[in-house]
């Protein structure tokens, strides 16, 4: 059973093949059986998956189930659930328990869907490994020694795992498509403003956006088709229709113009990784597309000023966190001074103190033009590079990573050497563009991913363009090995 995907759950769910109770009592045993070597899970909501599911059987039998009702799937723990923990990875947060449901998880509910539990994270979604979580590092399924990417590493290694068929993560510079290349499934960055923020913790405001990571093509585009729509309650939700992401999913990919940015091929790219994308592109090529090479040539300023919008929006996104209103609260404080400090000093970890001193220091009066201007005009010339591409191409191919996955300790200590496993995702976020990984092969028996980037909007495309792929293809079904 763990081996289908949503589209066919639901199907075995429909036909009375299998009941919610009985498949969610399924992935809760293999949770406990194979959870306490990944730590992909923070919290197992057990009773009430239970009871979600003999609720969701107890609606099909009455006819008023939809496709998606008794389907298990998991939360990552940036999402605030009503009456359940959501730490957002902190010891900051390990007393929090949400008072209302974040937009996603409302949806979610409202489908019927049973929530099995929240996921493991880089502290406040801040990292690439796995390592800054407050719960310990979350381990890839394809090699324990290895990291499942961040910042929502415990997603992909639960649906890699098949601990889940489906979860939620969320994408500031690159935090959905860069685990989902590193533990080898599907993951889509919506446009920024297609899925509401509300509820979502904030780390990066003008970044962050949520989306599906699946094991295929077809089933991130149901469960994209949930999650996007306008709210009134995120004041940068779009309020662009939502097409039917799964109508166009068999579109001829005839005559599609792919664009190869040179700049995503050149030095610090694994040759390894360079050549299963290659292959990846062949495979296009014999699906009726032309490629064409382009240039991003702000590729390089992507990185620095990701680490000048992100931390400053952090810095003022975290000021909340103050040990007042909830949270971490030191024991006996002295007054107010040393309330703020020693809590913030307590509850957070060091990545996210060094986030936070770079921003605060990148917006104080006598910096503001130099760091947290500059990057904002850097990000102007990389949406106009993207622009300029698109009209002469459809969408955007390269890898997703530089690497296969790295070892877990060899970049903790190197924040700089961290922060350039981004160095392909982090533009579209700083655009607001969609982007989509999808398995596309192996390199030192490690899963790679293959990004595409799509135009505002066009996320359909994305989707159509990764069931094709994965109708020719097999890598989105491997399984990694001791998992079975
Ligand atoms: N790795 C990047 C960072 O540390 C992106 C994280 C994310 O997308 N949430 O900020």
């Amino acid at each position: 059973m763990h081996n289908k995907t949503i589209a066919e759950l639901s199907a075995a769910l429909a036909s009375g093949e299998v009941s919610s109770v009985a498949l969610t009592e399924h992935f809760l045993a293999r949770i406990k059986r194979l959870d306490p070597e990944l730590n992909s899970f923070v919290t197992v909501t057990a009773e009430q998956a239970l009871a979600d599911a003999a609720a969701a059987d107890a609606a099909r039998a009455e006819g008023s189930a939809g496709p998606l009702t008794g389907v298990p799937f998991a939360h990552k723990d940036i999402f605030c659930t009503e009456g359940v923990k959501t730490a957002c990875g902190s010891k900051m947060l390990d007393n929090f328990i949400a008072p209302y449901d974040a937009a996603v998880v409302s949806k979610m509910k409202a489908a019927g869907m049973v929530m099995l539990g929240k996921t493991n994270m880089d502290e406040f979604a801040m990292g690439s490994s796995n390592e800054t979580s407050f719960y310990g590092p979350v381990k890839n399924p394809w090699d324990k020694e290895r990291v499942p990417g961040g910042s929502s590493g415990g997603s992909a290694a639960a649906v890699a795992a098949r601990l889940a068929p489906m979860a939620t993560g969320t994408d500031t510079g690159g935090s959905i498509r860069q685990p989902a290349s590193l533990c080898g499934i599907t993951g889509l960055k919506p446009t920024y403003g297609r899925v509401s923020r509300y509820g979502m913790i904030a780390f990066a405001s003008s970044l962050d956006q949520a989306g599906p990571m699946a094991r295929s093509a077809e089933d991130c585009a149901l469960m994209l088709q949930l999650m996007a729509g306008f709210d009134e309650r995120d004041s940068t939700s779009l309020e662009n229709e939502v097409p039917d992401y799964s109508k166009g999913l068999n579109n001829s990919l005839e005559g599609l113009r792919i664009g190869l940015p040179k700049e995503y091929f050149g030095e610090g790219l694994d040759p390894e990784v360079a050549k299963v994308i290659e292959t990846a592109i062949e495979e296009y090529k014999k699906m009726g597309a032309t490629v064409k090479e382009i240039s991003l040539p702000n590729t390089h300023l992507a990185v620095p000023a990701y680490y000048i919008v992100a931390p400053a929006e952090c810095s003022s996104n975290l000021s909340r966190m103050d040990g007042v209103r909830f949270g971490h609260r030191c024991d006996d404080p002295k007054n107010l001074e040393d309330l703020y400090s020693r809590s913030r000093g307590e509850g957070f970890g060091e990545e996210v103190k060094r986030r936070i001193l770079v921003g605060a220091y990148a917006l104080s009066a006598g910096y503001y033009d130099a760091y947290y201007i500059k990057a904002q005009q850097i990000r102007h010339l990389i949406s106009d590079d993207f622009k300029a591409a698109f009209t002469e191409v459809d969408l955007i191919m390269g890898p997703t990573t530089p690497s296969t996955a790295f070892n877990v300790g060899e970049k903790s200590k190197d924040p700089i050497s961290m922060y350039l496993s981004d160095i392909y995702t982090i533009s579209a976020n700083l655009a607001g563009l969609p982007g989509l990984s999808l398995p596309a092969g192996f390199a030192q028996n490690m899963p790679v991913g293959l990004q595409v980037i799509g135009n505002y909007f066009d996320e359909a495309r994305l989707l159509n363009v990764a069931h094709r792929f994965q109708q020719e293809t097999t890598w989105h079904q491997q399984t990694p090995a001791g998992i079975e």
